[in-house]
């Protein structure tokens, strides 16, 4: 689909930038950096929260109005406020808002921070859902976390304009939807990451912890560029943005290899390699809803419900 977007309030741009912490500059690991008992957790914060700043700064130079930013890896807590650029304003903690009118209120979507889909080669962190997913797919696409939020935007005729993080998922990024810029601020060193191994996971530390970074600052520098050049581009009267055409119903399906360590705590007990798949949704943000669901669902009783 393609499309030319229109400000919704004349005048105005109002954007939603997603964050995460796997795919900042600097983050050179998960669990020192991006879990909460890390011994860098501050250090991994700090790093964000001066992407998102530089992004922000970006934004407005280039005519945004507004920027709500939404504290995205795992659950939220990795925004430092006192840090954050007092333009932006904080989301954090879950929404109840359906995914299909989650960008109702907003002209544009951007993202900082984010981490390829599992298995792209060269990705710093490559992962979709918890780490033990080998492939997602929607009606047959395959795409991660990026892809997800990006294509219920576009089909609600917000264009996502913005995205930082790897130089994997730049282009993972640019592949999906045409007209968005994107900076890659690390380069992994994994050619192959294989999301079927149980050395995946382990990967998150190890195999795949290897990278090239820029210099934070460089980056920041980098992302506020990328940002103005994104803000002014969608204000550009006739700009277009577009991505895959997919047409309803909706079903989302993905595979699973068995549960690490930490999956198997948090669900009390070892999962064995599994496959879910939703039924079919008129809409495309219900569908991901319920993988969403049906994915924390302890598999006694997705079984149940197949
Ligand atoms: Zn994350």
């Amino acid at each position: 689909m393609q499309f030319s977007p229109q400000s919704k309030v004349p005048g105005r741009l109002k954007i939603y930038l997603i964050t995460d912490m796997e795919g900042v500059c600097g983050v050179v690991d998960f669990q020192d950096y991006c879990s909460k008992d890390g011994i860098f957790r501050d250090l991994g914060r700090k790093l964000l929260t001066e992407e998102v700043n530089a992004a922000v700064s970006g934004f407005f130079i280039g005519g945004a109005t507004e920027v709500v930013v939404v504290d995205g890896h795992g659950g939220g807590g990795w925004i430092a406020p006192d840090l954050l650029d007092e333009r932006a304003k904080l989301h954090c903690g879950s929404s109840s808002c359906p995914w299909d009118e989650l960008f109702d209120d907003y002209d544009a979507l951007a993202f900082v921070g984010q981490h390829p889909k599992a298995g792209t080669p060269y990705g710093h962190f490559s992962h979709t859902q918890t780490g033990e997913c080998i492939d997602f797919r929607v009606n047959g696409l395959s795409i991660g976390e990026f892809g997800q939020f990006a294509l219920v935007a576009m089909q609600h005729q917000v264009p996502v304009i913005f995205a930082s993080g790897c130089e994997a998922l730049a282009k993972e990024a640019e592949e999906l939807v045409s007209g968005i810029v994107t900076v890659g601020v690390k380069r992994g060193t994994c050619p192959a990451p294989n999301p079927a191994s149980k050395d995946f996971t382990r990967g998150m530390g190890l195999a795949q912890a290897g990278a090239t970074h820029l210099s934070p600052v460089l980056a920041r520098s980098l992302i506020k560029l990328g940002a103005c050049q994104a803000a002014e581009r969608v204000r550009t009267p006739g700009a277009l943005y577009s991505c895959p055409d997919l047409h309803g119903p909706y079903s989302c399906e993905a595979e699973y290899r068995d549960s690490s360590e930490k999956i198997t705590k948090m669900f009390g007990r070892f999962i064995p390699a599994r496959s879910i798949k939703t039924a079919e949704f008129e809409r495309l943000g219900d569908a991901f809803e319920e993988f969403y669901r049906l994915e924390w669902l302890d598999p006694a009783e997705l079984k149940a419900q197949a």
